[in-house]
């Protein structure tokens, strides 16, 4: 293998791809089912072709290409990631996961594998456009319908189903692509970290063992609108006074951890939302991400109690509205261990490292078995349009997917 040769068409592909956005020198903004997304679809389908699979696109909008093994009964190796992006997101999120896998494959060609040996390239894994996700997953472990399609709507009120029709792909036939139970063996995807701990810390491949649970709240205080200056202190339902004794807590409850758990209060809202009014609502959400269920447990039941607490205290109401509940998914130990020996053999930098974002690999973990690697990302910045990799990252990580790859097609 010559992974310099590698590097560089890695970088050739990553380099052509970054034309297919709707902003350009805005980053990348390439939603699911608009033009950029099937201009970057076709450019896969040609450099898989290229690099000798047989191509397919899924009735999700999904891209595949296969080096079909000597024993096509056996469940498959599938790797890859997605080729969507958020609005003026960066060039690598997803893509160069995808391009990774593309080229594990190219190396696999001459090594005639027992497995089939599949590059996969997820469409709408961010959800941006629809508010969803993991879309293109989703749909091969069968969780997408045409009802689903209906459901979702993005800013323009289209929804998934027409945006798929007029992609030319036909919603009611999304159930086809669901694969069939036990024929895929083993998902591998790589990513770049979108977080700062590699790069900080100089070390080269990130080898991800857990991605974290996600529970989501929205949450809205009830009090009641008054004057702010004629209504004394102890005669108000201030909803803003309970929610911020609440929402002040939240950070420490995840402070208090062992284990790297956070938690985020990204939006808040007061209603009406005046200077000098008592508010009668505060809304604000809840983002509470840990690898251990017990402590995604142990925050919520927090949350719920010091509502409780504070709400009665004040003399108002609360919602509390689920809004998001993903379960942690541990990752398969043996390819870690795997793809751990072959970054000794090359005297990569590694550490193993938990995923604080969620991934395909997150809905493909839950019923498969699934590893990911991570490569370092400048600064940790991510979503964004600075966001940045050396692509002689790209390099290692497709090297030690393909030393995986081979001993997993192998037998
Ligand atoms: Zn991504």
């Amino acid at each position: 293998m010559n992974k310099e040769l590698m590097t560089k068409r890695i970088a050739e592909n990553l380099e052509h791809l970054k034309q297919f956005t709707a902003t350009p020198n805005k980053g990348c903004t390439r939603l699911p089912f608009t033009k950029e997304a099937r201009q970057a679809a076709d450019y896969l389908k040609t450099i898989m072709k290229e690099a000798g699979l047989e191509v397919k696109e899924d009735e999700a909008g999904n891209v595949f290409g296969f080096i079909y093994g000597s024993d096509t009964s056996l469940p498959c190796v599938m790797m890859g990631s997605h080729f969507d992006s958020v609005v003026n997101g960066g060039d690598y999120d997803g893509i160069a996961g995808v391009i990774c896998a593309i080229e594990v494959a190219r190396q696999l060609k001459n090594t005639n594998p027992k497995r089939t040996f599949v590059a996969a390239a997820f469409c709408d894994e961010e959800g941006m456009r629809f508010g969803t996700g993991y879309f293109g997953s989703g749909a091969i472990l069968g969780n997408r319908t045409p009802e689903y399609c209906r459901t979702f709507t993005d800013k323009n009120d289209v929804s998934i189903y027409d945006a798929m029709l007029e992609y030319g792909l036909d919603p009611e036939k999304i159930e086809n692509a669901k694969w069939k139970d036990n024929s895929i063996g083993y998902f591998i995807e790589a990513h770049i970290e979108q977080g700062p701990v590699l790069h900080a810390e100089n070390t080269q491949i990130g080898l991800v063992d857990c991605i974290v649970g996600i529970d989501r709240y929205m949450v809205t205080v009830h009090g009641r609108s008054d004057h702010a200056g004629t209504t004394p202190m102890n005669m108000r339902l201030d909803a803003v006074d309970a929610a911020t004794k609440v929402i002040s807590k939240i950070a420490d409850w995840a402070r208090e951890t062992d284990d790297g758990s956070v938690a985020t209060v990204g939006y808040i809202k007061t209603i009406p939302g005046g200077m000098n009014i008592v508010a009668e609502a505060c809304e604000f959400t809840v983002d509470i991400r840990s690898r251990n269920i017990e402590n995604l447990e142990k925050i919520s039941a927090k949350l719920h109690d010091a509502l409780e607490h504070e709400v009665k205290a004040m003399g108002g109401s609360f919602d509390i509205q689920n809004k998001l509940a993903i379960t942690p998914v541990n990752l398969d130990k043996s390819m870690l261990h795997m793809m751990e020996e072959s970054c000794k053999n090359h005297n990569f930098s590694y550490r193993y490292m938990h995923s604080g974002a969620g991934h395909d690999a997150l809905e493909i973990g839950q019923v498969i078995p699934t590893a990911m690697l991570f490569v370092p990302s400048k600064d940790g910045r991510s979503h964004c349009m600075v966001e940045h990799t050396e692509y002689s990252h790209f390099g290692n990580a497709a090297l030690i997917m393909t030393e995986l790859a081979e001993k997993l097609t192998s037998n």
